[in-house]
Order: structure tokens, then sequence, then C-alpha cells
């Protein structure tokens, strides 16, 4: 029986109903799950009873891993290729730079890339969207995270290209070939790219095909992850081609029916019947403010979707967007933009937004009875920061310092599923330098410089 006692932690910042932060604390984990919360003191005889390995926490601050609810994990080899356009761009350069490399070695590697970023910088649960998808959940499950994927559906090819049938047969053998390469527990999981990329035909064959899913009892039920209205141009086109909103297409594709979780990514320009709607379904936003502000896709009002009873997580969009998988900076981007938008400084509290990054994640999967806050009964998925630093002194508003000030090169230690991950700012599942040179070798080639056409045309200057 493996135990691990986590002491004399400065702060525990538990995330629980009521956000409670604990002084001068410890943790007890026993087979990954969190068995005892308390003072050093009151924990001592039982951690000494279980043999527990002793990691000394003091000037360390313990809280919820974070989870990031919509993502790319393995566009970590494609960090830069598309800049200076807007999403339609971004997909057009970003889809031709997949088709050219992304095979299924290259998705694997790269997918354990991003989970290493993720893992260094917080990051315990990833709700991830790709082609190839069991690579890259072999990859990121490989690195130690939670990783949440499911295959993945356009109406072409795609860059991996598969046919239409090809890809309903691997959605039909995904729950077996899921349970195959294990990993901590994740709800079964299909991720429809969006609704400009399949017709509502399509949606409804593969939301059908999930009702056949098997579900545990007590257990999360099947997550469907897509784009949904993330530019007003996204909103226009879908809605010339099949004569209503995003949300609308999923909504006749039966993906409200209420058999499935939602996690709708980016969700900027909701109508309000759309907002209704997803509320309606228990639905969740993954809200990604880095990706939104870098491709100019809009604003999401926080307020406003609040008010209007919408579940928000936080995500931070693939790598090539937003341009990293930082979630730090896209708690504070999110309460920023919020606060700048609505002209009110007191809207996107710090505690608002950190239950975003954690506790209202986890639900959105499906995962709140299992990870999102440290609470006696759930998996030990949590977070070290080192507070010995400038920035991170003296201690105020705990809520306010980890949103506003604290960042990834403050997380020392990181525990998912209770397996120690990053121990002491090493990487533990993966050999890391040997990652990064494979990594770097399977790169793509920079684009090519534009060059003027008339060069081409031979036209004259
Ligand atoms: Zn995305």
């Amino acid at each position: 029986m493996s135990a691990t006692w986590l002491t004399d932690l400065a702060h525990v910042v538990t995330c629980d109903d009521g956000d409670r932060i604990l002084h001068d604390a410890s943790i007890l984990i026993e087979e990954g799950t969190i068995t005892a919360l308390g003072s050093t003191a009151d924990l001592r005889e039982r951690a000494d009873q279980r043999r527990a390995t002793r990691i000394t926490g003091r000037n360390r601050l313990a809280m919820p891993g974070l989870v990031n609810l919509h993502t790319h994990l393995p566009m970590t080899l494609l960090r830069g290729i598309a800049e200076g356009v807007d999403l339609d761009g971004f997909l057009r350069t970003v889809w031709a730079a997949e088709a050219a490399v992304m095979t299924e070695d290259t998705v694997e590697q790269a997918a354990t890339l991003g989970a290493v970023e993720a893992i260094r910088g917080g990051t315990t649960t990833a709700n991830d969207m790709y082609f190839h998808h069991e690579a890259a959940h072999r990859g990121a499950v490989r690195a130690g995270l939670r990783h949440v994927i499911g295959p993945v559906f356009f109406d072409g090819p795609g860059p991996d290209g598969l046919s239409w049938a090809e890809r309903m047969q691997g959605l039909k053998e995904w729950p077996d070939r899921n349970r195959a390469i294990g990993g901590p527990s994740t709800p079964l999981t299909v991720t429809p790219h969006s609704t400009y990329a399949a017709t509502p035909g399509q949606l409804r064959e593969v939301v059908d095909t999930t009702r056949e899913w098997p579900t545990t009892p007590g257990g999360p039920g099947p997550l469907l992850h897509t784009h949904v209205s993330e530019t007003a141009a996204e909103n226009a086109d879908v809605r010339a081609r099949f004569g209503g909103t995003p949300t609308e297409v999923l909504a006749i594709a039966g993906a409200l029916d209420g058999h499935l979780r939602l996690v709708a990514g980016h969700g900027v320009h909701l109508t309000a019947s759309d907002r209704a709607a997803l509320r309606h379904a228990d639905a969740t936003v993954a809200h990604c403010p880095g990706s939104n502000l870098k491709l100019a896709s809009g604003l999401l009002p926080w307020e406003t979707w609040r008010a209007d009873g919408i579940r928000l997580g936080i995500g931070t969009d693939g790598c090539s967007s937003s341009n990293d998988l930082d979630m730090w900076q896209a708690m504070r981007q999110a309460a920023l933009l919020a606060r700048l938008s609505s002209g009110r400084p007191d809207v996107a509290s710090a505690r608002d937004i950190l239950r975003a990054a954690t506790i209202d994640g986890a639900r959105a999967l499906g995962l709140g009875h299992l990870v999102g806050s440290l609470e006696v009964g759930k998996r030990a998925d949590l977070v070290l920061l080192d507070l010995d630093r400038p920035h991170l002194t003296p201690v105020h508003d705990i809520p306010a310092l980890l949103v506003f000030v604290a960042g990834r090169a403050d997380v020392t230690d990181v525990f998912v599923d209770g397996q120690h991950v990053l121990a002491g700012g090493r990487v533990t599942g993966v050999e890391e330098a040997a990652l990064l040179s494979v990594c770097r070798a399977l790169a793509p080639a920079p684009p090519p410089r534009a060059t003027p056409s008339h060069l081409h045309s031979g036209s004259p200057a």
C-alpha cells in the first residue's frame, strides 16, 4: 500500500464548496486518494501507521491541479507557424501543415510534449481534441496527464485522410480501445470538430452512436467536446449553410438531449437563446481568452454568461493559436478581459476564476466527484507552488495571488491520480531531454516566406 504525506504546507487552497483555505496544513494520500486533510500534528499518527513517504511542504502552497477545458495538445509542434491571421487564415495554414507532418507517431510525440508542458505548468487534466486521438492519448497518458480525448470528425478527409465510414468505425471501437490504453479516469468522449466541419446529419449519426456507449454507475457519462461560436463569421457561415446557429445545429443533431455532457469550446458569440439552450442542457463553455485575443475572434462577456447561468471553464486552446498551454495566463486574461469589457472591477473575482479553472472544469467533464478540489475521498490531482519567491511575498489575498501573480515557474510538484508526475521540478513519466530532441527533429520546416506575386508571374514590378 503506497502512501504520501505532504506536511508543513503553508496554505492549502481547497476549492471545496466553502472555498476553505487551510494554513499550516498537511495532506495524506493513500493509493492515489486524499484520505486526510488537516494539521500536521493531527495527521502524524495515521501517516506513521501507513509508513507514508514524507514530502515537506514548507513555504509551499497546495491547490487542485488546473483543468484545461479546451486544447489541442499535439499542436505543440506547430507553435508559431500561423501568425498575424484570423481563425479562417489560421485553419487554412495549420490544416495544410498538419497534413504534411502529423503522422500517428508524430502526434504521439507531440502530445507527450504538450502533456509535459501542461504538467510543468500545473495542469493535471486536459480536455483535448486532435486527430489520431489514440496516439495522442497514449502520449499524454505516458507523461502522466489526466487526458480527455475521443475520435474527431470532419466531413472531408481531414489531415489524417480517414473517410467518414472509417471515422464511424473508430467511434464504435473507441470504448474498448480507450480502456486498453488506460490512464487516469476520464469520460468516454467524442470530439466532432465543429458544426462548420460536419453536416447536421453527420453530427446526428455521431451523437446517436454514443447512445450505445456503456455507462459506469456513478462514473462520468459520455462527453461531446466541440467548437461553438468562436467567431461571428462562423455563426454566419453555419446559419447560411444549415439555417441555424452552431448551438441550434447541435440541438437538431441531438447533442443537447441530455444523454451527453457538452463542452462548447470558445462560445464567444452565443445568442440569448443559445445560452438558454446550453444552460438547460447543463453544458459548459470553455473560455479561451488567449486564443480569442490573438486571433481577434471576439470578447466573451463573462459576467453576462454568468448571469445567464452558464457554467464556465477555462482553456488555452491549441498552442499554435494562443501560443502556449499556460493556464495561469489564461486565468489572468479571463479576469482582466471580463473587467475591462464590463467596466467593473468587481466581476470575475479571483475566487470565481480559480473555481472555473479547477472544480468547474472538472464538473464540466463529469469528473467533479473525483477531482477539481482538495477534499477527503477525492483522487489526488494537486499542485505545489513555491512561495519562497519575491513576487509571492508576502501573502495577503491568496486567490488574487494565484490568479494575478503566480505562474508556471512557481510550480514545483504535481500529482495526478496520486502519481508524483512532477517531483521537485523533474518530470518523472518520460525522459524529457530525449523527448525534446525527438520533437525538435519532428517539427515542420518553417513555412516559405511570402514572396510578392509578380516574382512568380513575371509581370513587371
Ligand atoms: Zn480549439
